[in-house]
């Protein structure tokens, strides 16, 4: 395709609650697992979502899916929200 695909070259787990990416063009990004979970696209937080999430939401696992996104196994019982790398980028907050 030609296009210079962004991919995280670091994933580093912040705190219990938050973890931070490093992309390959060199930007930062920090995220709140809670947050992440009020924008999972998945079915069941969708649901979720409408009451409230939990601030304190931890997570079991955080994986990689392929070259195109990762994710993030919730405690709160969300296992299948997968977040591709350019809505990563939509929802990180910047560390720099
Ligand atoms: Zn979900």
């Amino acid at each position: 395709m030609g296009v210079n695909l962004i991919y995280p070259v670091n994933l580093s787990q912040i705190s219990r609650y938050s973890f931070q990416i490093e992309w390959s063009d060199g930007v930062s990004q920090e995220f709140r697992l809670s947050e992440l979970q009020q924008a999972c696209p998945c079915k069941v937080c969708l649901e979720i979502v409408k009451k409230e999430v939990d601030p304190l939401v931890l997570a079991d696992k955080i994986s990689t899916v392929g070259k195109y996104g990762i994710r993030v196994q919730f405690t709160s019982g969300c296992l299948h929200g997968i977040y591709s790398f350019s809505y990563l980028r939509t929802l990180g907050s910047s560390c720099k």
